[in-house]
């Protein structure tokens, strides 16, 4: 398959936990008149089958396995997109503390990371006008994206967004809580053998610790605006 960057206009956003990429990306998606790819989910939904199949997070050929006898999917047609495995609706479960407690590992799989990599690619080729976010975007999936952001934030303001994040969707969870989760998949993300996170070299890196989510979007969409009209294409 012919490299997705090389024909698809694509903006990675990186970064841990707790950073807004979810909320950032899908806003930039949202003004650029972009689809918006959520990779993070993709990996919950890897963890939530584990949970389910009984699977251990840890065995990734059984994982990999597992993940070709499933449909893996988002419908692009929802705002924002709803997250499918096999016909069941798992975008809010995958939000749950069970599945965020395995995930780190079910993600350090290389087995996994493979198969849901040629996934994300798939989705670049049918979604040619993309933004997609993550922890391995810029770095592995799209190095070649036109528009690289690595977004961060220190441990315990991610913490306090991530708790509120799920007080608001009426799942209240211990903040202290989030925290240990958020500083142990740290440095799961970040010490593990394939594609670890880290901010891409060429990368555009934002600290979010002090900015709103507005200012924050404020901020991307100038660089993409000034990017895409250096490369011919209209703005927002
Ligand atoms: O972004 P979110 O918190 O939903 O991601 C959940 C987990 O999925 C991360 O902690 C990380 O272990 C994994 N992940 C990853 N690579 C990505 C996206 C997420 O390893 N591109």
């Amino acid at each position: 398959m012919d490299d997705p960057a090389s024909t698809s206009m694509i903006i990675t956003i990186d970064g841990p936990a707790g950073t807004g990429k979810s909320t950032v990306a899908r806003r930039l998606a949202e003004e650029l008149g972009w689809s918006c790819l959520d990779t993070g989910a993709m990996y919950r939904a890897c963890a939530l089958l584990s949970l389910q199949a009984g699977i251990s997070p840890d065995n990734g050929p059984a994982m990999a396995a597992a993940l070709d006898r499933v449909r893996l999917g988002f419908d692009f047609a929802a705002s924002p997109p709803r997250l499918y495995l096999n016909d069941e609706d798992v975008t809010d479960r995958v939000r749950d503390t069970d599945v965020a407690g395995v995930v780190s590992i079910v993600a350090q799989q290389s087995e996994v990371r493979s198969v849901l990599i040629r996934q994300q690619r798939q989705i670049a080729s049918e979604h040619p006008k993309l933004v997609t976010e993550g922890r391995d975007q810029g770095s592995v999936v799209f190095p070649d994206a036109i528009l690289r952001f690595y977004l961060d934030a220190s441990p315990e303001i991610r913490a306090r967004r991530r708790a509120d994040q799920m007080a608001r969707a009426g799942r209240p969870v211990d903040l202290q809580e989030v925290l240990a989760q958020i500083e142990q998949r740290d440095e799961l993300d970040s010490t593990r053998v394939d594609g670890p996170l880290i901010c891409p070299e060429g990368a555009i890196r934002i600290d979010t610790t002090d900015a709103s989510i507005e200012q924050v979007v404020a901020m991307l969409v100038e660089h993409a605006d000034s990017r895409l009209q250096d490369s011919g294409e209209p703005g927002c």
